[in-house]
């Protein structure tokens, strides 16, 4: 929060991305008494729950819920499912990626990193060739991130399925869903996922401390034969307990509670208006930086996130400098910076419950921003980002036919 006044009026404008704000209504969902987690009314929320967000990922195989975060997931889905010194292919998308990856080589496997710039998603193309060059099959999993959050860059999850089967290598495939689900167009069965790491504080709108792994019939067969060391994050006891509506542990009850309204609202809205919606933000977002003169880290419009986009500070210009004079007067936060990108960036989070207002007044901070930071920058960002929201608006289409 800003440090300049001790009252800070009007609403934080959240625009990390992730956690996302919080709706009103799961708020309220969520304030409310605790009750027995191993009652029958508890049974019946767990089993809304449960069920709910099979229809998120698109599954119809079992979802296990964590409380956890996203890391929590990360884990569970490779103890779940590899053996020590498993050799597993990844590809450095960003900082998440390399997070990822190195907890596979903590955790004693033997990840091989494709690297990239940090500028575009995995390409199906090169897992293809390196899949096809291991003719032992020595590779037992392949693992990527949907959305890249510290680069804003989306990987074509379908695509890579396909690269996979054209290589015909029988690796598991994992996909890192934390700042995409319920945000992007994703389908676990579909897509041929095995297993999907997802978190609670993107796109499904409730706080942090609750992560997921949608599994395949494939990883739960690898789960059998899974020789690495893991308790908490075991799916067999899991899954039997879910089936009553039950948890081997106390369960976050209060995140349940809100997670049963989150699913309500994603459906109320309807999934594909929830991706077009994250879409349309993302589009205006990038034509504001566009008309702003400025650059974004997704150097290739076909891995260009909706959920998030990396804006490239000018020469001289430090942007973890200009996020905190943003926050100090504009009472915006932005996320931060990593890697080789580290103050050269920042990133704009436009996911979970947000519309064109909220956006509008977001892209509105930024260029009072950069003009107090007297960054170099055309005016019009905002009018550009308005222009694209009101001509993308179906009534605004009626409007112009009268
Ligand atoms: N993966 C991605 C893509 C993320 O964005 C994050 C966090 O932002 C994580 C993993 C780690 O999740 P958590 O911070 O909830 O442990």
């Amino acid at each position: 929060m800003a440090q300049n006044s001790a009252r800070i009026p009007g609403r934080h404008a959240l625009h990390i991305p992730g956690p996302s704000p919080l709706p009103d209504r799961i708020l309220r969902a969520m304030d409310t008494p605790i009750i027995d987690h191993r009652g029958p009314e508890f049974a019946k929320l767990a089993r809304k729950c449960l069920d709910g967000i099979k229809t998120i990922f698109k599954t119809t195989n079992p979802v296990i819920i964590y409380t956890a975060t996203g890391t929590g997931a990360w884990e569970a889905s490779l103890v779940n499912t590899l053996s020590p010194g498993d050799k597993v292919l990844m590809v450095e998308t960003g900082q998440f990626a390399t997070q990822w990856k190195n907890m596979a080589i903590k955790l004693g496997l033997s990840p091989e990193f494709i690297k990239t710039d940090w500028r575009i998603g995995a390409d199906p193309a090169v897992l293809e060739a390196r899949l096809k060059e291991d003719k032992k099959h020595e590779i037992k999993a392949v693992c990527v991130l949907h959305n890249e959050t510290a680069t804003g860059c989306l990987s074509p999850i379908a695509e890579i399925r396909k690269a996979i089967d054209r290589a015909g290598h029988p690796a598991l495939f994992m996909v890192d869903t934390i700042s995409s689900l319920a945000s992007a167009d994703y389908r676990h069965d579909e897509w041929g996922v095995d297993v999907t790491v997802g978190g609670s504080q993107k796109g499904l709108m409730l706080p942090p401390g609750m992560s997921f792994n949608a599994v395949s019939d494939k990883a739960l067969a690898a789960s059998k034969t899974s020789k690495m060391t893991k308790s908490f994050w075991a799916w067999d006891e899991m899954i039997t307990m879910n089936k009553q509506g039950f948890f081997p542990y106390t369960p976050a009850t209060q995140m349940l509670h809100g997670m049963s309204v989150a699913i309500d609202m994603l459906h109320e809205e309807g999934l594909d208006n929830v991706f077009a919606r994250h879409n349309r933000l993302a589009e205006g977002t990038r034509r504001a930086i566009k008309a702003w003169g400025l650059d974004i880290i997704c150097r290739d419009p076909k891995y260009h996130s909706p959920t998030i986009t990396a804006v490239i500070m000018p020469d001289g210009h430090d942007g973890d400098a200009f996020r905190a004079l943003a926050l100090e007067n504009f009472n915006i936060a932005y996320g931060s910076s990593f890697g080789p990108f580290a103050g050269k960036m920042f990133r704009i989070g436009h996911l979970g419950d947000i519309n064109e207002t909220a956006m509008i007044g977001g892209l509105g901070a930024t260029e009072m921003a950069l003009a107090m930071a007297r960054v170099p920058h055309k005016k019009g960002g905002v009018q550009a980002a308005m222009d694209y929201f009101v001509s993308t608006r179906s009534s605004s289409a009626q409007v112009a036919a009268e």
